[in-house]
């Protein structure tokens, strides 16, 4: 996650800023945990794995299974259909989702999914944008300032906002916000 620099200060606050309009929304407070599920029911997204997917050819679906190269993708916009990828923690598994809403929010334009091709790839500004904002929706900087002054630590932390402590990681160093181990 290098991307602290590809983005500047003014877009980093206004992700952090439509992170926490779109919790406000949803009516969950900055220390709350949000579940991807939530976003999902919000968004009306179904989501499915490589092997829930439906009109999947099966030599895409095994390609799929086998794979850790890939998170999560949105098949269709309407109505918004995700997979995402079973191989993956639970904690990855709400990041990656949380990174395709994120792509939703900002109405980034759908590049085509054929598992057939290489992964797809998105104009590397949304791709660090949707990483950025996936992060701040699920470990918002005023969460991370509350759990600072619970005195949690990393793993705490992570496990408090469902998030990889990688993640936690991430949102702190960007925040300069650190956590004891
Ligand atoms: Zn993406």
């Amino acid at each position: 996650m290098g991307l602290i620099e590809s983005l500047s200060t003014e877009n980093r606050q206004r992700l952090e800023a439509i992170a926490t309009e779109k919790r406000n929304i949803l009516g969950f407070k900055a220390y709350e945990p949000l579940p991807a599920e939530i976003l999902a029911e919000h968004f009306q997204a179904t989501i499915f794995t490589a092997e829930t997917v439906p009109n999947t050819e099966s030599e895409q679906v095994k390609i799929l299974c086998n794979s850790d190269n890939w998170s999560a993708g949105i098949i269709s916009q309407k109505p918004l259909l995700i997979v995402y990828n079973s191989r993956h923690t639970p904690a990855r598994k709400q990041s990656n989702l949380m990174h395709e809403f994120a792509h939703i929010i900002l109405n980034h334009k759908m590049v085509c999914y054929d598992p057939k091709t290489e992964p797809p790839q998105r104009r590397q500004q949304d791709e660090d944008e949707a990483v950025f904002l996936g992060g701040c929706l699920q470990i918002p900087r005023r969460g991370l300032l509350w759990a600072k002054q619970k005195q949690m630590n990393l793993s705490q932390v992570a496990v408090h906002f469902n998030a990889s402590e990688e993640m936690v990681r991430f949102r702190g160093n960007v925040n300069g916000i650190f956590f004891d181990c």
